[in-house]
């Protein structure tokens, strides 16, 4: 799935091309969006801001029109000259617009809608959502705070899952979850109620230094923004090799790169969405209200590969 710095990417990019633009040209493959585009045309229009809210990509234009997608697992925007071949084909076309000398192109973009402020203001399923860790205005105070207030009003959510709720943090997705819990030291299963002030500021803080790494990363290492597409580059070790990117994510069964023991994986929540962790950096600590007893599928022992060398 796309993550926040992502998504990010893909609407500062879009910006970049798109702003005070008026748009030339118009298409869609989605009929609930030519409907609109038929009552009130998009030609014409001028395009005012293009912004990221944690999953959601907005593109505001003129008269009161917004265009909303999310990338959920598949979708990706691409920006191409006029005249420059596709990368994607054209089938996979959602939405498209055009301006004097570029195009964007939403390729698979599963969610495609209009609105106006105040029928964005009223979707519920377009969230209202917590502070967005790549904004400029968001402090670990912010984060912190937002925690802590989960914390309160969902004692027994699982943190994991808090982490990937953007009503509370906007921005971090799958992988980032688990390699945030894993920096904290926390169990990725454990209940808000058991989280301290000072881990949730260990994840408040280095939930907004990774994303803000990769998004400078992404722009780097692409030289200019030319194209977007989803990359693997996500970083949060300090390796310099590709390899040793990652601290947990994707890595069940192999050493902990800090202490060798087996890195674990359990599905999570409700998109049942895999979570990886270190048994013995990431300690099972129980809820008051909890036995002593792990979460089901834990089997409790820590497996190491080998001690030592
Ligand atoms: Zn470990």
């Amino acid at each position: 799935m796309p993550e926040g710095d992502t998504i990010y990417r893909s609407a500062r990019a879009l910006a970049k091309i798109l702003t005070g633009k008026t748009i030339t040209k118009f298409d869609t493959g989605y009929a609930h969006l030519a409907t609109v585009n038929d009552d009130r045309p998009l030609v014409g229009r001028v395009i005012e801001t293009v912004e990221s809210r944690g999953k959601w990509l907005l593109i505001h234009l003129s008269g009161d029109l917004i265009l909303v997608t999310h990338m959920l697992m598949s979708g990706s925007w691409h920006i191409y000259k006029t005249g420059e071949k596709w990368w994607s084909p054209r089938h996979s076309m959602r939405a498209f617009l055009e301006v004097e000398g570029w195009q964007a192109v939403a390729f698979n973009v599963p969610v495609a809608e209009f609105h106006t402020a105040s029928s964005l203001a009223r979707k519920s399923s377009i969230p209202k959502l917590g502070p967005d860790l790549l904004s400029d205005e968001y402090t670990a105070a912010n984060g912190v705070q937002a925690l802590q207030q989960r914390a309160e009003s969902h004692p027994d959510d699982e943190i994991a899952n808090v982490l990937l709720n953007q009503r509370v943090m906007a921005g971090l997705g799958n992988v980032y979850k688990s390699e945030v819990a894993f920096y904290a030291g926390v169990h990725p299963f454990r209940a808000m109620s058991t989280i301290t002030p000072d881990e949730m500021l260990k994840m408040a803080e280095v939930s907004q230094k990774w994303l803000k790494a990769n998004v400078l990363d992404g722009s780097s290492t692409t030289g200019g923004d030319a194209i977007i597409t989803y990359s693997g580059n996500r970083r949060t070790t300090n390796s310099g090799n590709e390899k040793n990117r990652l601290w947990v994510y994707g890595r069940r069964g192999q050493e902990c790169r800090r202490c060798g023991a087996l890195v674990e994986m359990r599905k999570q929540g409700p998109g049942a969405r895999s979570t990886y962790w270190c048994p013995a950096c990431q300690p099972w600590i129980p809820a008051a209200t909890q036995t002593t007893e792990a979460p089901v599928g834990w089997n409790g022992a820590i497996r190491r590969r080998k001690v030592g060398c």
